[in-house]
């Protein structure tokens, strides 16, 4: 795994992020951000996922607005999604946004980003640059290839907010394609100090999105490069979060729950491996605290297979071994398997 890329440091509200600090996850509420209740109550589940950042997209002055009620009910800094309308970026300020995202390809000339700039300066809040390969401003030379053309409407932002003295930077060029994401982040990487918000944007459904986002985000982390992510998916936000914290894991990268180790099942396998493992998953989304669990179809060679997982079954006909750390300790029963795991995952986590 290559080196992080040294980035500068800014801050979202309380959250560092840059500057070698653990990579922050994100999601963005998929309520209307007008009603206040309902965008506080799925913040709130999302920071039980460990959401660390949240986007609420701003359509209008009534959702600029509502940023100060929902700031009231949340624990977690809020970013504002502006499209189209500097103006409900000043709005956004005013209401305590804690970050705002532009989309240089839609938010017009320069004279805007100037006037929001010099706003969120005297606020200390930081801008993101958000470019989409969908929405791109017209290209100097329409004939480079996207993930350029991303690249140098991303510079012609940041210079532009730099000769206004502003460099409380977040930058992110992303698309649906995975190699022209990579192709682009790896592009600006070089060419600026500020800190990258990175994901494949309109992922799809979990089933297709997470696997996308795991390769493009992956991919890029295992480079060095990026600062922050959100997975985005056509699911409930918590899938963001789990996700994103899932693609951490894989890589080493943050510590975050529980791992689940579970076997592909075969030929051996003499209980509904799928099942049970499946039902484990969904207990150990109650625990926070970082353990390495394992779900093997056979006492043959579960054990030994999975002997670096904290504690785990392997399973036989009706009956499966509890093991912790690959050693044998008990024989329990198939009514019990998922009960007496858990409770173990309980007391070592307790
Ligand atoms: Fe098959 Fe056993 Fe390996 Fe699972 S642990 S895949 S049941 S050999």
């Amino acid at each position: 795994m290559k080196q992080r890329r040294k980035s500068k440091s800014i801050k979202v509200g309380e959250v560092t992020i840059g500057g070698g600090a653990p990579i922050v996850v994100q999601s963005m509420t998929k309520t209307d951000t007008r009603d206040v209740m309902s965008t506080i109550n799925q913040i709130k589940e999302l920071e039980e996922y460990g959401c660390e950042v949240v986007r609420v997209a701003v359509p209008d002055s009534e959702a600029a607005q509502a940023i100060k009620d929902i700031k009231k009910g949340i624990s977690i800094p809020l970013i504002a999604d502006i499209h189209f309308d500097y103006r409900l970026a000043l709005m956004a300020l005013e209401s305590g946004a804690d970050g705002l995202r532009i989309n240089p390809g839609n938010i017009g000339e320069a004279e805007r980003v100037k006037v929001v700039a010099k706003a969120a300066k005297e606020r200390d809040v930081p801008i993101r640059i958000g470019v989409n390969a969908g929405s791109l401003p017209r290209a100097a030379d329409p004939e480079l290839p996207i993930a350029e053309q991303m690249v140098d409407a991303a510079l012609k932002q940041i210079n532009l907010l730099e000769s206004l003295d502003f460099d409380l930077i977040k930058v992110s060029l992303k698309a649906f394609d995975v190699p022209t994401t990579i192709e682009a982040y790896q592009g600006i990487a070089k060419k600026m100090p500020y800190p990258l918000h990175i994901g494949i944007t309109e992922a799809g459904t979990p089933r297709r999105g997470v696997i996308r986002s795991a390769v493009g985000i992956g991919t890029l982390l295992y480079e060095g490069i990026g600062d922050t992510m959100r997975v985005s998916l056509t699911a409930h936000p918590r899938e963001e979060v789990i996700a994103g914290y899932e693609i951490l894991k894989s890589l080493n990268m943050r510590e975050h729950g529980p791992i689940l180790v579970s076997c592909p099942s075969c030929g051996r396998t003499e209980v509904d491996i799928v099942k049970l493992a499946e039902e484990v998953d969904g207990e150990l989304l109650k625990i926070d605290k970082p353990i390495k669990v394992a779900v093997m179809g056979c006492v043959v060679n579960g054990p030994g297979e999975a002997k670096d997982a904290d504690v785990g079954i392997a399973c036989g006909k009706a009956k499966a071994i509890l093991f912790k750390k690959g050693k044998k300790i008990r024989v329990i029963e198939e009514k019990d398997f998922v009960n007496v795991l858990m409770r173990e995952v309980e007391e070592m986590t307790g």
